[in-house]
């Protein structure tokens, strides 16, 4: 969708999430100078298309900032506060999780007061309207795009190389099909031979670290001779934060969810940081900002070449 790509945020990195934080805080300066209230509203509006981990955890986030930040920051909009749309294609959120998990993540979101539609899709995103597949409209001038990933185009590969979302399709051992001496891991490869997952593995980390630890050791036995191992994905599990306390974890054989499955998502992904100071800098922060509901950085950062 030519216009999406064209007028809407992607999240899929950091300089994604510090254009999104710069775009909102600006919508949020440029509507306490606005008084239509139509017009300030859709400032004020934000829809994220994909109910996903990243489009659940986004929305539960700024929903909570509505709440406990914006009305601290913007006495103004007391009466007209953001308004999150949440918008999936599917009949579910956290469509790749447990049936619990999604319950838990349509209930939580619903309480913080997100508008979750499922079953419709963004169509069209124009002059500030988004058009949905129901042919509702809402205006706003945010739409966040958290949904899908595509690999970047690999010039040179075969034609029928690439597959669904430019996912380069593999065999068992990483290599890719029709070509000799090219390997492709994590979110980039399309993997069939793992008889556990006939369709693909889900894009996510633990599918690339296992996927390159295992080439790893592959390729250093090819060199003595010895026959390469097929991969076959060990799921240690998946999560999602929802909202402040809120996450849910789904094990291979268990489900657990609220504050304890909350303080696991934090855990983890304080862990693979980097050294031991960014480690307990990550931890601080975070805890000022649970305890405080003030987090410091709401700095509008832009880009020389933004503001000419
Ligand atoms: C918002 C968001 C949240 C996520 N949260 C989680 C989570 O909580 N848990 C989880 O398990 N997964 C999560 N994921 C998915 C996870 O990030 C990916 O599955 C994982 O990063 C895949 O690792 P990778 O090495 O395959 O690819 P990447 O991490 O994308 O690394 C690929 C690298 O290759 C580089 N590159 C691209 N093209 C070229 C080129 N031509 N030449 C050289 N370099 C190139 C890219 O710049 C990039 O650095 C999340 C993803 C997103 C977008």
């Amino acid at each position: 969708m030519a216009n999406v790509e064209k007028n809407a945020l992607p999240m899929k990195n950091i300089d994604d999430a510090l254009q999104i934080r710069n775009h909102l805080l600006i919508q949020l300066e440029k509507a306490t100078r606005i008084h239509d209230v139509s017009q300030r509203q859709k400032l004020l509006n934000i829809v994220i298309a994909g109910g996903g981990p990243t489009g659940v955890e986004v929305s539960g986030m700024l929903a909570e900032m509505s709440k406990k930040i914006v009305y601290k920051d913007y006495p103004e909009f007391k009466e007209h506060q953001l308004d999150i749309y949440l918008i999936d294609a599917a009949d579910k959120l956290l469509g790749s999780m447990s049936q619990k998990s999604q319950k838990e993540a349509l209930t939580t979101l619903g309480k913080l007061g997100v508008n979750i539609k499922l079953g419709i899709s963004v169509k069209d995103y124009d002059n500030g309207i988004v058009s949905l597949s129901d042919g509702t409209t809402i205006e706003t001038a945010t739409l966040i795009w958290a949904s899908g990933v595509m690999g970047r185009k690999a010039p040179g590969l075969p034609a029928e190389s690439i597959g669904r979302g430019r996912r380069v399709m593999v065999d068992g051992f990483n290599k890719v099909i029709g070509v000799e001496g090219i390997y492709a891991l994590g979110d980039l490869c399309y993997q069939t031979a793992d008889t556990n997952y006939p369709n693909g593995h889900p894009q996510l980390a633990q599918v690339a670290i296992q996927q390159g630890l295992l080439l790893a050791s592959n390729i250093l036995k090819t060199q003595v001779g010895k026959p390469m191992k097929s991969f076959s994905y060990k799921d240690k599990g998946s999560m999602a934060i929802i909202a402040k306390f809120k996450a849910v974890v789904d094990l291979p054989k268990g489900f657990f969810k609220g504050f304890l499955a909350w303080l696991t998502w934090l855990f983890i992904h304080i862990i693979p940081l980097v050294g031991f100071g960014n480690k307990a800098k990550v931890l601080y922060n975070w805890f000022w900002s649970f305890f405080t509901n003030d987090p410091t950085l709401r700095l509008i950062i832009r880009p020389e070449e933004d503001d000419k």
